[in-house]
C-alpha cells in the first residue's frame, strides 16, 4: 500500500511568510497575532509588502522595523520603483539599513491607477533589475526578486521574461519568489526553463492559500496567474460557509505543497494576507513543528 499522505515529509522545508502593512490598530493586532503564531515555525524570513506607488512607505517601514526589533525573525522590506527618484530610494534603503534590516524584496511595482501602464520616474529606476543594482551599490543587502511561472502579463514573451529574471540575478539578487500559481507543473516547467537559461539562483514558490476564489480571480487576471476551472467547482455553494472554505483551501494548498515537495522543493513562501491559520496548518502538514522559544521579546 502507498504510505499515508504527508507521512513522508521530514519537516526539512524552509518557509517564509509575507504580510502587508496594517492600516489600523485592529489590523495591527491581527498581524501581530499572526506573527506570534507563525514565528515558532522558525521562518527563515518574513517580508512586508509595499503599497502601490509607495503609498505605504511609512507603514511598511514601521512594520518591518517592529519585526526586526521585537522578534528574532529576519525581516525583509518590499520596495518598488514606482513614482520614486533614485535619491528617494537611496534614502529609504539607508533608513532600512540603519534600522538593522538587511533584506529587500526589490520590485518594479505597478502604477497606482489600475490598468495604467508603468512609466518610470524620469529620475528613477526603469525596472527591478536596475533597482537591484542600485540597492546593491548602496549597501550589501540580501535581495529577493519576483518571478512569474506563467509569465508576467506585460512581458513581450516567456523567453524575454526569463531573460529579465536572469538580469535581476546578474544584478545581485540572491533569490526569486514566484507569483502564486495553482498547478505544480507550471512551477516545475518554469524552473526547468530557468535552469536551461542559465539561472542558478533559488526560485522559491509563492504559495497563496485561497479561500475566496472570486476575489483571487480578480487579482489573478492582473498578475499573470491562471485559476483552474476545477477550483471554482471545489468552492461552489460555499459562499455562506467560511469555515468550510478554509478547510477546502487548506486541503487544496497542502496537496499542492505536497506535490512540490515530492518534486524536490524545500523552500516555500506563503502569502498569508496577515492570517496565520492556513499557512500554519500547511506548514504543519509539511512536517514543521513549532519551537516554543522562536519568538523573542514579542509584545
Ligand atoms: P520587472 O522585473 O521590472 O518586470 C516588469 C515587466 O517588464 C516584465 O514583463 C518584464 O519582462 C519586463 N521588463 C523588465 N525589464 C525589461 C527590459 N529591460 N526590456 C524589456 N522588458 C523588460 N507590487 C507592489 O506594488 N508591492 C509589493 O510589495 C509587491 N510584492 C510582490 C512580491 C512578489 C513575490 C511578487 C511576485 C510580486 C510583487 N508585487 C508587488 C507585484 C509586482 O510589483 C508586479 O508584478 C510588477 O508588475 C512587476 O514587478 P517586477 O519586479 O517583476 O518587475
Amino acid at each position: 500500500l502507498d504510505a499515508p499522505l504527508f507521512a513522508d515529509l521530514a519537516g526539512d522545508a524552509a518557509v517564509s511568510f509575507e504580510f502587508f502593512p496594517p492600516k489600523s490598530e485592529k489590523m495591527e493586532e491581527t498581524l501581530w497575532s499572526a506573527i506570534q503564531t507563525l514565528a515558532p515555525l522558525k521562518p527563515r524570513f518574513v517580508s512586508v509588502t509595499y503599497g502601490a506607488g509607495g503609498s505605504t512607505r511609512e507603514r511598511t517601514h514601521h512594520t518591518v522595523a517592529r519585526i526586526a526589533s521585537e522578534t528574532a525573525i529576519p525581516a525583509a522590506a518590499h520596495l518598488t520603483c514606482v513614482e520614486a527618484t533614485k535619491a528617494e530610494i537611496e534614502e529609504i534603503a539607508r533608513e532600512y539599513w540603519a534600522a538593522g534590516v538587511r533584506h529587500i524584496v526589490a520590485l518594479r511595482g505597478d502604477p497606482p491607477t489600475e490598468g495604467a501602464s508603468f512609466a518610470p520616474h524620469p529620475d528613477g529606476y526603469r525596472n527591478a533589475a536596475e533597482l537591484v543594482a542600485g540597492l546593491k551599490a548602496i549597501h550589501p543587502f540580501e535581495i529577493s526578486v519576483a518571478a512569474y511561472p506563467e509569465c508576467h502579463p506585460e512581458a513581450a514573451s516567456f523567453d524575454s521574461d526569463l531573460a529579465n529574471l536572469k538580469a535581476k540575478f546578474d544584478a545581485g539578487a540572491t533569490r526569486a519568489i514566484t507569483q502564486f500559481f495553482f498547478t505544480p507543473e507550471a512551477y516545475f516547467r518554469f524552473c526547468d526553463k530557468a535552469r536551461a537559461a542559465g539561472i542558478t539562483g533559488e526560485i522559491v514558490p509563492g504559495i497563496l492559500p485561497v479561500s475566496n476564489v472570486a476575489q483571487t480571480r480578480k487579482f489573478a487576471g492582473m498578475c499573470g496567474a491562471a485559476i483552474p476551472a476545477w477550483m471554482d467547482r471545489l468552492f461552489e455553494g460555499l459562499d455562506d460557509h467560511p469555515a468550510t472554505r478554509q478547510l477546502v483551501a487548506a486541503t487544496i494548498t497542502a496537496e499542492m505543497c505536497r506535490r512540490l515537495y515530492a518534486g524536490g522543493v524545500r523552500q516555500f513562501h506563503f502569502y498569508t494576507l496577515n492570517r496565520a491559520e492556513l499557512a500554519f496548518a500547511i506548514c504543519h502538514l509539511l512536517g514543521l513543528r513549532a519551537e516554543a522559544k522562536a519568538l523573542e521579546n514579542a509584545a
